[in-house]
């Protein structure tokens, strides 16, 4: 259930209620509006009387929220959640573009393709270190190697670092190097990472499973939240389907339906969710235009020698097009990039 509070609450009112909540074993989550103050209260709430709730000095209504994700819900928060990132943002008016290798091969390739990209219009570096691969036998990614040149990258460009982690116990170390903690879509319910993610203060982009409904998507960002980490961005990176002149497929529809159900930001990837070079700019551009609130590409000098994901990299070249293309849509359906 929700505690929405009075405009005028006084501080003691509101410490009165989250200390009720407490007591009936129930945690209490603030959320801070422009207006008022909302207390999502999350636990198993199926004995719990509202009514002792809502007498509580200072409290306007005690509300139920049927959505089984609760802090991620509209219900909880209405405006959306604006994740800071390097010199932008995610969740704002203004859309925002991550990209760079799928996997950090060299110190010389990542500060080439952070530096055109930066230049092309980019606010996030991406680059795994850590590279989950289905086949044991392939590249796994430079450790923490990788992780020294994206922190040095950032020192060049100010680009945001957005890497993955792929493990629990490896959250210490990547937190250190990153500004966004990736938890990759074979991860997506990998319950332990997602709560050591939860207590990190680093953001979190959490990417769909390809085989995840929505409400799976959500929960699993609900156990994010849950453990207190509030800057949670959602990435939709295309589902496995019956389809296969793509690696993946794009369910364009989860933009508008993930942005009615959530007020975190919603990226689309347009790489992972195509497999395919030549299809990335016009599925970015129909992420945009659909209301995403940024992208995540990946991106390399010269796809052909890529390690890892190469049939999906885009040139430096292509990806200055792919920008200047979705900033036109963007400003056509009312948004800047
Ligand atoms: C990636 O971003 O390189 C990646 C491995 O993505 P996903 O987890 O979506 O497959
Ligand atoms: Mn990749």
């Amino acid at each position: 259930m929700i505690v929405v509070m009075r405009p005028d609450a006084t501080k003691e009112q509101i410490d009165h209620i989250l200390a009720r909540v407490r007591e009936m074993g129930l945690a209490p989550h603030v959320i801070q509006g422009t207006e008022r103050v909302v207390v999502a209260c999350v636990g198993d709430e199926r004995s719990k009387a509202p009514e002792r709730l809502a007498v509580g000095a200072g409290v306007e209504k005690v509300m139920p929220v049927l959505a089984r994700y609760k802090i991620a819900s509209r219900e909880v928060k209405a405006e959306a959640t604006v994740v800071p990132l390097g010199e932008g943002a995610l969740g704002g008016n203004r859309v925002g573009v991550i990209a760079g290798p799928c996997t950090v091969e060299d110190r010389a390739m990542l500060l080439e393709t952070a530096q055109a990209v930066k230049e092309a219009g980019a606010i996030g570096l991406r680059g795994g270190a850590f590279k989950p691969r289905t086949d044991p036998y392939t590249f796994h990614g430079l450790a923490e190697e990788g992780l020294e040149y994206l922190a040095e990258a950032r020192e060049a460009t100010g680009l945001a670092v957005v890497t993955e982690v792929m493990a629990p116990e490896q959250v210490p170390l990547v937190g250190r190097y990153a500004d966004v903690l990736q938890v990759g879509a074979r991860n997506m319910q990998n319950f332990h990472l997602l709560a050591a993610v939860g207590e990190s203060d680093k953001a979190v982009l959490l990417k769909r499973g390809f085989s995840a409904h929505l409400e799976e998507f959500l929960l699993a960002a609900e156990y994010v939240l849950s453990r207190g980490n509030k800057q949670v961005i959602l990435c939709e990176r295309g589902i496995r389907t019956f389809e296969d002149y793509v690696r993946f497929t794009l369910p364009i529809a989860a933009v508008p339906a993930l942005k009615a159900a959530t007020h975190l930001p919603v990226v689309v990837d347009p790489s992972h969710a195509t497999g395919r070079a030549d299809f990335v700019e016009a599925a970015g551009r129909a992420a945009v235009a659909a209301g995403a609130d940024g992208l995540i590409v990946e991106v390399h000098p010269n796809p052909e020698e890529a390690l890892v994901d190469g049939p999906q990299s885009i040139t430096l070249e292509a990806f200055a097009g792919l920008v200047e293309s979705c900033r036109r849509v963007a400003e056509a359906v009312g948004r800047s990039l």
